[in-house]
């Protein structure tokens, strides 16, 4: 019996779809190279059958069945990644974890909540808006994306140079192995018992094993927000005063710098690079912290501008033009985010940004930082590229992100800071793990999954 028979059998035909339409909606994420594909030439073929649990003994169930046969099993939040996370072969079956949507419970003594992995990030940050409460976690596509996802992929929101990024925002972990056990990983506000394991899910990108449930520590939606924007005459005059705030001991949730170019898509006439900041909290301690960047500001020569550049921002920072307008025009275009601490990440931006340039047809080259630490921060490259033919499309797109890759390594920086691996950065993970890395990676992989059925090809770098 082949596997999707077996599947048919164990879950009955609403769990496990074979329909033309779904199997064509599921064959990809958000990456740039699967829609160039579909559009040009090489789209991925259709998967085997696309699952829709409902329960976790389901899931167990399909993976079980999936081990058994050896057949390679994908799972799919709501498609939002952008790395090549998701890319389905004829044999693939796709585990759709839309279909898990429930919030399982809410403890607003200990701020905790329990989500099936597959609910939607703002229909999550809704539910518990409506009781005053934040998860604080807004991916600019917290519309699009799962909980489940968020693990995943060890997301970064908007807000978390003050609240964290998706591993800070993490408490417990229920997620179902490759032999279908079923594990919960994450006990307690804090453990020191051994070695953390929630960190084996977060960033496994479906190779590990399948999330299926969340459990994320809530905050008390913020008394007071007030924004705050300055110009800065350079990027490194802006860096060093997002330095100063955050190693004194400040902490605005957001705090992001636009370089010159993409200053000027945030607000018109601008000449300088745009230094943004919302600052969250208790009542006096906003006041402070304005109060103090703003004294600070003043102090290193950075100018104060109009807040309604913040407004403005906020208002529009979840749109996101499809790939349709961008391949339409013969154009490659993508972000990628990488991270270095705060004496290279000068070097990391005037090294990428310039070497993209120089690719032939290059329209834009770009960065802007927006997650903020102690010891550095990331930077957030945008790209597009003109082509004369439709051919040399995928070489360009490539060629853009080995050059900021090659200039961040180089610049003794991190590869990936928020959206993952994939596909179209698995060669780089050597680099970034080193041999010893890599190989510890693989023998985890190994160990956890033996016939190796979990999302194939993804992440974990070949010997
Ligand atoms: C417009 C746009 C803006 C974005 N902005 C941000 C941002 O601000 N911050 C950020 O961090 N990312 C961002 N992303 C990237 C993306 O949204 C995140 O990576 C997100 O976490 C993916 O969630 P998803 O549910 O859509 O996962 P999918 O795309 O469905 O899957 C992503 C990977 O995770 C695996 N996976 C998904 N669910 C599970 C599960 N339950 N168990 C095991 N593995 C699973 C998949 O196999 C795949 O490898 C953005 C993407 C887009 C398109």
């Amino acid at each position: 019996m082949s596997s999707v028979a077996a599947l048919l059998e164990a879950l009955g035909p609403t769990k496990v779809l074979t329909d033309a339409e779904t199997l064509a909606s599921r064959r990809h994420d958000y990456w740039m190279v699967s829609h160039l594909r579909d559009r040009f030439g090489g789209a991925a073929p259709a998967p085997a059958c696309v699952l829709r649990p409902t329960s976790v003994a389901d899931v167990q169930a399909i993976v079980r069945l999936a081990a058994k046969h050896g057949t390679p099993l994908l799972p799919f939040g709501l498609g939002s990644g952008v790395v090549g996370g998701v890319i389905t072969g004829p044999e693939t079956i796709l585990l759709d974890m839309g279909s898990m949507t429930a919030t399982r419970s809410v403890d607003p003594v200990n701020l905790l909540v329990t989500f099936d992995a597959g609910k939607n990030g703002l229909e999550a940050e809704q539910d518990m808006a409506a009781q005053g409460l934040t998860i604080g976690h807004w991916p600019q596509s917290i519309a699009l994306s799962t909980v489940g996802g968020w693990i995943a992929t060890r997301a970064s929101g908007q807000f978390s140079t003050a609240y964290g990024n998706i591993e800070d925002i993490v408490y417990a972990i229920e997620a179902v192995l490759p032999d279908g056990s079923l594990v919960n990983l994450g006990k307690g506000p804090r453990a020191s018992a051994g070695p953390d394991l929630r960190h084996i899910m977060l960033g496994s990108e479906g190779t590990l094993g399948v999330i299926t449930g969340v459990t994320l520590s809530l905050r008390r939606a913020p008394e007071r927000q007030a924004l705050t924007a300055f110009a800065a005459k350079t990027m490194r005059e802006g860096f060093e005063f997002q330095r100063e705030i955050v190693q004194v001991g400040w902490r605005p949730p957001v705090m992001r710098q636009y370089d010159e170019r993409e200053s000027r898509r945030l607000h018109e006439d601008a000449a300088d690079c745009t230094v943004i900041m919302v600052h969250e909290g208790p009542a006096g301690l906003v006041e402070a912290e304005v109060a103090a960047v703003t004294a600070l500001a003043e102090r290193m020569g950075l100018k104060a501008l109009p807040d309604t550049i913040v407004t403005h921002w906020l208002g529009h920072r979840n749109h996101v033009a499809g790939w349709d307008q961008i391949l339409g025009r013969t154009m490659v275009a993508d972000t990628v985010e990488v991270s270095a601490p705060w004496d290279r990440i000068a070097e990391v931006y005037d090294a990428a940004t310039k070497s993209v340039s120089e690719i032939p047809g290059c329209r834009a080259s770009s960065a802007h930082s927006s997650h903020v630490y102690r010891s550095g921060l990331n930077l957030y490259f945008t790209f597009a590229i003109q082509l004369d033919s439709t051919d040399a499309m995928e070489a360009a797109y490539f060629e853009a992100w080995q050059r900021i890759m090659q200039a961040t390594a180089d610049c003794g920086g991190s590869v990936a800071h928020h959206h993952g691996i994939g596909r179209v950065r698995r060669d780089w993970m050597k680099t970034e793990l080193g041999e010893g890395g890599a190989r510890l990676l693989r023998s985890l992989k190994a160990a956890i999954d033996p016939k190796g059925i979990m999302n194939p090809g993804v992440m974990i770098p070949d010997a």
